[in-house]
């Protein structure tokens, strides 16, 4: 068994820990330690929250504090408050015996002003949040120049929450010799982009061991303003035709309004609940199980001891107030060996819910966005397209009609009887879908209560152009991918990249003016996926911040996507 003693920690730092009761390493500690103490690479951590991240990260940075320098010398990045709290506490915690080494935790929605002081009273490490570092920046507040070990927390969870242009603007602040340490519970596309950009020669630890038992269960969590919640929870059915789900509500009341909103605008819903006789709750559960049912609306006190084993989906349309209900209620997904989502549907402020969730189930909850028109339109077009392969064709039943229809068709050739059928089946539902307005609360700027006047994207390109492409949110991009695959066809860097309007079908892009015709070049004759991408300079936009127009289409050609573009691959 290794013990602390043996990863190469100092006496202090030991004495400390024997006080917190930590008598040995979790296993993310004892690989990431001696590593960091040694290692003058950047290294990426693959762990979970709950496995003792915040001392595998800390326990090492403190050993390379100089407690008689009171400047900045370690940058810890995370994404919300309530962490850089803890960490900022773990670390004095670890660092009782260590006079002089003095860690301040700052983070948007408090006080700018005494966060200030704390950091000019000698701040040697600085735990952030994105936003309020990048406001501090910006007043001259604080001074990056000598920082020499940056961490970044929860990595993916920052650049879910928005935060990849912060931690851009950020990690150019910092001096370039810095050594920098990813921690993150996955390792997606924009956090391997964020490594392969900002970080040298790395070295990577994958711990595949978790603390806590292995789940079934994924816990994703989206925000919404409260209006906006019920249209949420339509959005995210019917962008999961095969969804079966139960939906958690607080009290009898919300319940069955719940239920009946949804029966009023055509969802196969009902309610359970304590009003209810047993005969009538023996009515809903039958109509559930069989499967007449696809929402199943609940109360946790009559949601016990229900155990259908295919439910795809535990919604939590209120979050509980005890983390005990909250497994209770996920423990209703995932039976039989399947695996299942617990989603919750959230407001800004239930964010510090989440967190304390995670950190009393030992769990990561992902951030999901709340889907979008072409989501939606996607995955019911894709849905109808498995019932149409999977049908069987009743010949005898359709007899003469067959026949009649095989002649009315005989001139079309195969690619134009499907766009025909495509253009006839979907065209309500594209209808529908098209414009539907994005209701996520921007997760980026949450921090951002204090802010100053710091130069926004549009500004720092004050003369910028604005690119427009014909690829957007229905090919599948988001902002991070876009942001890769713009820099990687073009070969410009990701900080020649200001603000971006991803839409469904197309998307605006600002370009750092020197750069525009080199990334309009690369595009040009350029094909995506089979279909030809076309790229244009949006007019009407430059400067003066107003929305961005799309350019003047040529005469007598068909805009790109919609209806007819936007589902073929
Ligand atoms: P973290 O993943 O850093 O949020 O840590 C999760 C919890 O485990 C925190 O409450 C820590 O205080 C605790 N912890 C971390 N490392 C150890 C250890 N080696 N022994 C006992 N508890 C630990």
């Amino acid at each position: 068994m290794t013990t602390f003693q043996e990863l190469g920690l100092r006496a202090e730092v030991l004495l400390a820990l024997e006080e917190l009761g930590f008598t040995k390493p979790t296993p993310v500690q004892e690989r990431a330690i001696p590593l960091l103490l040694t290692t003058e690479n950047d290294v990426v951590v693959l762990a979970q929250t709950g496995t003792g991240k915040t001392a595998a990260f800390g326990l090492p940075l403190l050993e390379d504090i100089d407690p008689g320098q009171r400047h900045v010398q370690a940058l810890v990045l995370a994404p919300t408050r309530e962490l850089c709290v803890q960490i900022a506490g773990d670390l004095e915690r670890f660092a009782a015996h260590l006079p002089g080494i003095r860690p301040v935790a700052v983070y948007g929605g408090a006080n700018i002003r005494e966060q200030v002081r704390a950091i000019q009273r000698g701040a040697n490490v600085v735990v952030a949040t994105p936003g309020r570092l990048l406001d501090l920046l910006g007043r001259n507040a604080v001074d990056l120049s000598g920082v020499r070990i940056t961490v970044l927390d929860e990595a993916d969870e920052m650049l879910n929450m928005g935060f990849q242009e912060d931690l851009s603007d950020i990690l150019q602040s910092t001096p370039a010799d810095k050594r920098t340490w990813l921690f993150s519970a996955t390792m997606g596309g924009e956090v391997r982009h964020i490594a392969k950009r900002y970080m040298r020669a790395t070295e990577e630890v994958q711990v595949g061991e978790r603390n806590t038992a292995a789940t079934a269960i994924q816990h994703r969590y989206a925000v919404v303003h409260a209006r906006d919640r019920y249209t949420a929870l339509k959005r995210f059915v019917d962008a999961e035709p095969d969804l079966f789900a139960i939906v958690f509500c607080r009290t009898k009341h919300e319940t069955q309004e719940l239920a009946t909103a949804l029966i009023k605008d055509g969802f196969a819903a009902d309610a359970i609940h304590g009003d209810l006789s047993q005969a009538q709750r023996d009515h809903v559960m039958g109509r559930y199980r069989a499967r007449s049912l696809q929402l199943l609306i609940a109360t946790d006190v009559a949601a016990r001891g229900i155990d259908v084993s295919d439910v795809t989906h535990v919604i939590h349309y209120d979050l509980p107030g005890e983390a005990e209900s909250y497994t209770h209620r996920s423990g209703r997904t995932a039976r039989a060996g399947r695996s299942g989502i617990s989603l919750s549907i959230i407001g800004l402020r239930e964010v510090n819910k989440v967190r304390q969730l995670e950190r009393m189930l030992k769990t990561h909850f992902t951030y999901v966005p709340v889907p979008g028109g072409g989501d939606i339109g996607r995955a019911q077009v894709l849905a109808y397209m498995k019932r149409l392969k999977e049908v069987e064709v009743d010949r005898e039943a359709l007899g003469q009609i067959l026949r009649t229809a095989r002649e009315e068709l005989a001139a079309f050739s195969q690619e134009e009887l499907i766009e025909r059928f495509m253009s006839v089946a979907f065209h309500r539902l594209l209808d529908q879908f098209r414009d539907l307005p994005d209701i996520n609360v921007d997760m980026s700027r949450r921090d951002h209560t204090a802010r100053v006047d710091r130069p926004s994207s549009r500004e720092r390109f004050a003369t910028g152009r604005q690119l427009f492409i014909n690829l957007g949110s229905a090919d599948g991009f988001d902002k991070g991918r876009m942001l890769g695959y713009v820099c990687g066809i073009s070969g410009i860097t990701g900080d020649m990249i200001g603000r971006m309007l991803i839409k469904d079908v197309y998307s605006f892009i600002d370009i750092e003016p020197d750069h525009f015709e080199q990334v309009f070049n690369a595009f040009k004759g350029a094909n995506y996926k089979g279909r030809k991408i076309r790229v244009d300079e949006a007019q009407g936009a430059q400067g003066r911040g107003d929305r961005p127009r799309a350019p003047k289409r040529p005469a007598g050609k068909r805009p790109v996507g919609r209806a007819h573009g936007k589902y073929r691959r």
